[in-house]
């Protein structure tokens, strides 16, 4: 029997994967994927996630503003996201913080993440979070609240191992990516080695996050020429948190499912 698997975190409406949606589906469903949560990250591709949900019943659609393209914001994006929020069950996100990226102005990018988990708290929908070399300040606002009741996602945690526990304290799930298999994040898998198995979720976070050698499904950017990660490499995840976890994959897979419907389950 194959397993139930869930991706609790990728972008599958990005322009890179060119249009090619539903074949990449197939190829996921051959993997066991039951459902994907699909994160839009600015006005412009809510459309594309709304519409990938109505044809794909393993689509559930998130919307929000991720930190990146906060620039790109109309005088009428709050109203768009409620516009959007109120067509179809989905979640927030991806909405976040992040003074990684080079270039990328901090300004404003707070009260667009608070105004962000206001609408979510009000909606008690699960909001997932994008967090560069910020985590105090995540943890103070989060702390402030408010924060939807039903939970948040820290996807991709990359913060340090001793804020697991406060976190948790307040409602927080934990996402693993493949990316996290590169030699070089060893403090990363340290942390996820110690998040309690009962906030640990598994993404795919693709088109991006790819393994070291680009997992099972490789797959290219038609524009660029450049490997992008397939969703269907879900499967690969699990197995490498299963090692990770040291726990077998139909175990996690148990686990996982319960975590996912705990925290998504309601939409
Ligand atoms: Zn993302």
């Amino acid at each position: 029997m194959s397993l139930r698997r869930f991706d609790a975190h990728n972008h599958l409406q990005d322009d890179r994967f060119g249009g090619r949606q539903s074949e990449l589906l197939r190829v996921c469903e051959q993997e066991g994927l039951v459902r994907m949560v699909v994160n839009g990250a600015c006005e412009e591709d809510w459309a594309q996630v709304a519409e990938l949900a109505r044809e794909h019943p393993q689509v559930l659609p998130s919307f929000g503003y991720h930190p990146w393209y906060l620039h790109e914001r109309t005088a009428r994006w709050r109203e768009n996201l409620q516009r959007f929020l109120d067509q179809v069950p989905s979640a927030v996100g991806e909405i976040g913080l992040d003074r990684w990226k080079p270039g990328l102005s901090y300004d404003g990018q707070e009260e667009v993440f608070i105004t962000q988990l206001t609408i979510a708290a009000e909606r008690n929908l699960p909001v997932s979070i994008h967090c560069l070399q910020t985590w105090g300040r995540m943890l103070e606002l989060l702390n402030a609240g408010p924060r939807p009741a039903c939970g948040f996602l820290l996807h991709s945690y990359g913060g340090p191992r001793e804020m697991i526990g406060s976190f948790v304290e307040i409602g927080a799930y934990f996402s693993l990516p493949g990316y996290y298999a590169h030699e070089g994040k060893n403090r990363q898998r340290e942390a996820f080695s110690n998040v309690p198995l009962e906030r640990l979720l598994i993404e795919t976070d693709a088109p991006d996050q790819m393994f070291p050698n680009g997992g099972k499904h490789q797959l290219v950017d038609p524009g660029s020429g450049k490997p992008i990660n397939h969703p269907a490499n879900i499967a690969a995840v699990y197995e490498f948190a299963a090692g990770l976890r040291g726990i077998s994959v139909e175990t996690l897979a148990v686990i996982v499912e319960e975590n996912f419907l705990r925290l998504f389950g309601g939409l």
